[in-house]
């Protein structure tokens, strides 16, 4: 017998026939992103509890078989479900969905992998709870903790979710397991609330990495405040933005806005509204001026929005008048919105699937109720790079942003979000169609285009997809030979998710 078909009598023996999947059907949907990947995937796994995750792993690590897990495996426009190399068995966590801890006053819920955004506010809701999570733009069905582990951005005061999470579970490729912080001391009271613990904190080793498969993890929550209004404004000109930009960075560092806050480009907004207008333009892409001028007239340019909470009236008043005199001289009003009912609001927990429109953008078939865009065949890549929050360092990237896209077709759909007081994402996304020719190879090469002309000026990505496969980013340092010493010594088999953040070769980076 083969080492892998080993491996399967072992894992089946470990986790039942059931939950070792080799049906062609389910592995070929694995094997699909939103844009053309060749990896196979020999079969998956679904173990239902941190110790059926550890025999995964010694059987993987005893037989040399590498393994790639995913929590929810939504990482759509970043490569999905669909491992950095040819013939890793998938890991699946979606059967460990439980909640494992809440407390309302202290403000925190543990979960396992498979909790999604969804069940979580579910969840919440059925508590009576005023706690909110940290909503994305992706997927309600992604999972929480895959969402932290690639260090994603959410809507809310805790929009750089990884910064508020602890006490991780890790099953190491070896199948030893860890805890992060108090966590690791028998009966520790502040495991849920005390990220440092005593010693190295090793939080980080495992976000963005191939060292371990997390299998809990606590996020520290919000909660909802009396005084909270979303704010929408729109701007005309690309130059009344940089200066805008700059006042609502001041806004942020002063505490005015302690929620994220969004700006987005015209072609952005449109393509969450309607799919590409084919027959107005005669089916010419990439969209011409005079069909984009059309819409914005009744739009704008960019668009800001956010969200301002307050613990009372009084202070929400103060922050409203802040803000307002921060965007003055625009041609169109702020607009606040009156308060949502029980405050239920994307900008307080709520996930919704309305953004997954864009990825429907190009497609030449109308966007189904259940969006699924590998399913679908749509085209769509991400490209994330982060920077200083200033207007003249946003006019810098997004000058390189909005021209790589046309030069291979694509309209530039940009968003800025507001990480923190002091970064800004600059966000890009190309979206295509998977079914029209040519389309794969371009838009990959439209990605590959615009991350080098970024990182060239400076601008590194803030995560990585299957995308940026084969683009090893330059060090300054000796970080790539000690973070390969660190997978060597974590994973001496070199099983779990190999190729994943992974540095480049060393003959790479000397060249
Ligand atoms: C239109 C659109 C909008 C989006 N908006 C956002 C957004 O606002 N913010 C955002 O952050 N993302 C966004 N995304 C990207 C993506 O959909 C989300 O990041 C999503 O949360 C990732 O899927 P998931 O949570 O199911 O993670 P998974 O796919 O389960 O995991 C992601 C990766 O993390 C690693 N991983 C997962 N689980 C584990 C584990 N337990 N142990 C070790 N490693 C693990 C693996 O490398 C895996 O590939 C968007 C995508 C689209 C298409």
């Amino acid at each position: 017998m083969s080492a892998l078909e080993t491996a399967l009598a072992a894992w089946r023996s470990a986790l039942g026939e059931a939950h070792v999947v080799t049906e062609p059907e389910a592995l070929a949907a694995a094997e699909t992103a939103t844009f053309a990947t060749t990896q196979r995937i020999p079969a998956i796994l679904r173990p239902a509890n941190t110790a059926e995750v550890q025999a995964c792993l010694r059987i993987a690590q005893e037989h040399r078989v590498p393994v790639y897990p995913v929590s929810a495996g939504r990482n759509w426009g970043y490569g999905s479900r669909v491992p950095p190399r040819d013939g890793c068995v998938l890991m699946e966590l979606g059967r460990m969905n439980r909640i494992l801890g809440y407390d309302e006053k202290l403000a925190y819920l543990t979960v396992e992998p498979g909790v999604t955004f969804r069940q979580a506010h579910a969840w919440l809701r059925a508590q009576g709870s005023r706690l909110f999570i940290t909503s994305i733009g992706g997927s309600p069905d992604a999972s929480m903790v895959g969402n932290a582990l690639e260090r994603g951005d959410g809507r809310g005061p805790h929009a750089d979710i990884f910064q508020h999470v602890c006490g991780l579970e890790v099953v190491l490729p070896t199948g030893e397991r860890l805890e992060t912080g108090h966590a690791r001391f028998p009966g520790a009271r502040a495991a849920p609330v005390f990220r440092w613990g005593v010693g190295p904190s090793l939080d980080g080793l495992f976000s963005q990495s191939s060292l371990g498969v997390v299998t809990r993890m606590t996020f520290w929550l919000a909660r909802k405040q009396p005084y909270f209004r979303e704010f929408f404004c729109s701007v005309d000109e690309d130059a009344q933005l940089w200066e805008r930009v700059d006042r609502l960075q001041a806004l942020a560092l002063d505490g005015t806005l302690r929620s994220s806050f969004f700006f987005w480009n015209d072609i952005k907004a449109l393509s969450v509204t309607q799919q590409y207008p084919y027959a107005a333009v005669g089916g010419r892409t990439p969209l011409p001026t005079w069909a984009l001028e059309q819409f914005r007239e009744g739009f704008g340019r960019w668009a800001i929005s956010g969200a301002l909470h307050a613990p009372d009236e009084d202070m929400g008043a103060v922050l409203e008048r802040r803000l307002t005199t921060a965007l003055e001289g625009l041609s169109r009003p702020l607009h606040l919105s009156p308060p949502p009912p029980d405050g239920e609001s994307p900008f307080q927990g709520v996930p919704t699937d309305a953004n997954l429109a864009m990825a429907y953008w190009r497609k030449r078939t109308p966007r189904p109720e259940e969006p699924h865009p590998d399913r679908d065949r749509c085209g769509f890549i991400w490209c994330s790079v982060a920077l200083p929050f200033t207007g003249e360092e946003a006019q810098r990237a997004v000058g390189m942003a909005e021209r790589v896209p046309r030069l291979f077709g694509f309209e530039p759909n940009l968003a800025l979000l507001a990480h923190s007081p002091r970064c800004l994402y600059l966000v890009v996304a190309i979206s295509f169609d998977r079914d029209g020719r040519g389309e794969d190879d371009r838009a990959l090469a439209c990605y590959r285009a615009l991350a080098r002309e970024l990182s060239t000026a400076g601008y590194y990505p803030t995560r990585l997809g299957l995308q940026a496969e084969g683009d090893a980013l330059p060090s300054a340092d000796d970080s790539a030979v000690i973070l390969r010493r660190l997978k060597q010594a974590l994973d001496p088999a070199g099983i779990l998710a190999p190729g994943r953040y992974e540095p480049g070769s060393p003959e790479k980076d000397s060249e």
